[in-house]
């Protein structure tokens, strides 16, 4: 006989000539996909029938559409957007919004590809989608913010429901930008019900769930610690990112008694050997919303640097919490060179394929995003819970379920543990 190629060669040759624009959804389909080998190999004949990879990687649909809104000068812009209902197998369509000029729909493709396995790992009913604009929130008034949110809501409530697709916030979409959206959509629709997560408490949402992802974070790095005998008291952590994620880290890895000496934003990063200031990183950040420069100006013993350099900091542990592709090879080679025992990813795909490569072979203990950071959509679950349910849970009682989403994800999904038998 004469050797077929195999069907996941099949689909990822499929999928990059489909796609030949998108390096990140390739990115993000095949780091899936090699990892998924061993199994989807044991049933190929089954899975090819069923075109079960081809089906997956596929979105339902892709809507792609115009925002336009007029900035305070009264000059009209444009603004492409996106949201990418990918799938619905297991529950309405979840994942946020993000707003960056970064955006392009290769990104929103791979966001909402990486939705569809975290939301299944937190064992709530989600499916998997996503969304934003190239729209960039940076020195935009309040305003404009809400011109731009009440604009891209015109066209996007057409798309969702509680029960079909629900919107939340990711970079540049927060708790202010969630209610913009959220009042756009009332006004549009006359219906009050939970089609956003991330809301504000006032109208319907969840304790914790600004916290979420970050604490989720260093739940999990604290369980995948303890399994390996070590904790995080008296570890050195760098975190790179300035925002919700990044923030939340910090205050729970210093709470586990571990000292985080580095953040970062889009112009620089912070050095701060005394360990990250998280009451003051919130000041600059969640309230004047400027630049990290006003951290250093006020703690005389950190440094502060222009450009990337997150990684060149030892460290016990590190905490990608910024964008995608953060943290390539050279740096990973870094991280191990000043013996990094841990990196576990706060943002979404933020180690690139070679540098995720490169820290396994090496021995370090490696988490992907789609399992670390799914914090912040099981909380979002539970903020569509207590919606459905017209209640609100604690603080308490939102925290201990995201503790134990996270411990569970960690223990019944850990490499290594015994496969799940077929059933043919
Ligand atoms: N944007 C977050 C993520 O990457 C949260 C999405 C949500 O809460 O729906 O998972």
């Amino acid at each position: 006989g004469w050797m077929l190629m195999s069907y996941v060669d099949d689909v990822l040759t499929r999928v990059a000539s489909q796609n030949p624009d998108q390096p990140e959804f390739n990115q993000a389909v095949t780091e899936v996909l090699e990892s998924l080998r061993p199994v989807i190999e044991q049933n190929e004949e089954r899975y090819r029938k069923e075109a079960l990879l081809e089906r997956l990687t596929t979105p339902d649909r892709q809507i792609l559409f115009r925002v336009s809104w007029v900035d305070d000068k009264g000059q009209t812009q444009v603004n492409n957007a996106y949201r990418v209902q990918f799938n619905n197998a297991i529950g309405p369509y979840k994942g946020g919004l993000r707003l960056h000029p970064s955006v392009t729909l290769s990104i929103i493709k791979f966001l909402g590809f990486e939705q569809i396995f975290k939301n299944s790992l937190t064992g709530l009913p989600i499916g998997g989608g996503k969304g934003g604009s190239d729209f960039d929130p940076k020195g935009k008034s309040d305003r404009e913010i809400m011109a731009f949110c009440q604009a891209f809501m015109t066209e996007l409530y057409k798309h969702i429901g509680a029960d079909v697709d629900v919107p939340a916030g990711d970079i540049g979409t927060g708790g202010r930008e969630i209610g913009y959206l959220y009042g756009q959509y009332k006004r549009l629709t006359g219906r009050y019900e939970g089609v956003l997560t991330g809301k504000g408490l006032t109208f319907g949402g969840s304790l914790a769930r600004t916290e979420a992802t970050g604490y989720g974070l260093l739940y999990l790095t604290d369980e995948l610690l303890k399994a390996h005998g070590k904790s995080l008291e008296g570890k050195t952590v760098t975190v790179s990112g300035a925002g919700n994620v990044a923030i939340y880290a910090i205050e729970k890895a210093e709470q586990l008694g571990g000292k985080v000496v580095t953040c970062s934003d889009s112009t620089g990063w912070i050095y701060d050997p005394d360990g990250i200031d998280v009451e003051l990183l919130k000041e600059v950040k969640e309230v004047k919303r400027v630049r990290l420069t006003e951290y250093k100006k006020a703690r005389p013993n950190a440094e502060y640097n222009e450009g990337r350099g997150v990684w060149s900091v030892k460290s016990d542990v590190a905490l990608p919490c910024a964008t995608q592709n953060e943290l390539n090879l050279d740096d990973a080679k870094k991280l191990v060179s000043n013996g990094v025992i841990a990196v576990c990813e706060g943002a979404n795909m933020p180690t690139t394929l070679e540098a995720t490569n490169y820290l396994q072979e090496q021995g370090v203990l490696f988490v992907p995003g789609k399992a670390s950071n799914a914090g912040g959509v099981a909380v979002s679950a539970l903020e569509m819970s207590q919606n459905s349910e017209r209640l609100s849970w604690t603080f308490e009682e939102v925290d201990q379920k995201l503790k134990d989403i996270m411990t569970n994800i960690y223990q019944k999904h850990q490499p290594g543990r015994k496969r799940i038998r077929s059933r043919r």
